[in-house]
């Protein structure tokens, strides 16, 4: 069953498939056919792979081989590595371990890099807070240009200007 096309979404949420052990990122659509290009996850690989528009037909391949190691990485795993993600952006107060644990429970794969995927949680989390004010005069920007019109937040202002 080597010429199954698998389709997953990578952790930055764009469409790809593992072809042959080799993962590919959707690269374009052919504007005529409706068919989509795929490139190969490895930046220095050129191979480049076309499937029919529903992904579950092969059509051709520009190259024979690749000429490094496969890139697979269990698509389950990635699965879970994307769930995670999710879910620690859904609940900010739950340990991002235990995130982790509840997916990997429901699922057969032993995770390869716990730490990794904490890093990632915590890299997604921190996208979502506002950053850390520098400055008393960042505080007062940031404060003027959000729409706080409250007394209490004018006289406090006003106190400490
Ligand atoms: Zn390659």
């Amino acid at each position: 069953m080597d010429d199954v096309i698998q389709v997953y979404t990578n952790n930055k949420g764009a469409q790809s498939i593992i072809y042959q052990k080799y993962s590919f990122r959707l690269f374009r659509k052919n504007k005529n056919s409706g068919d989509l290009v795929w490139r190969c996850n490895n930046k220095f690989c050129s191979v480049i792979v076309t499937t029919n528009s529903n992904i579950n037909v092969f059509i051709k391949q520009n190259k024979s081989k690749h000429h490094h190691e496969t890139n697979e990485i269990n698509p389950e795993l990635k699965e879970i590595r994307c769930a995670v993600k999710r879910k620690s952006k859904l609940d900010l107060n739950e340990k991002t371990l235990k995130i982790i644990r509840k997916e990997l429970c429901t699922s057969s794969v032993s995770a390869d890099n716990i730490d990794a995927m904490r890093q990632s949680m915590n890299r997604e989390r921190r996208k979502l807070l506002p950053p850390v004010p520098v400055s008393l005069t960042d505080v007062l920007n940031k404060v003027n240009k959000s729409n706080i019109t409250s007394v209490a937040w004018h006289g406090f202002i006003s106190s400490i200007c």
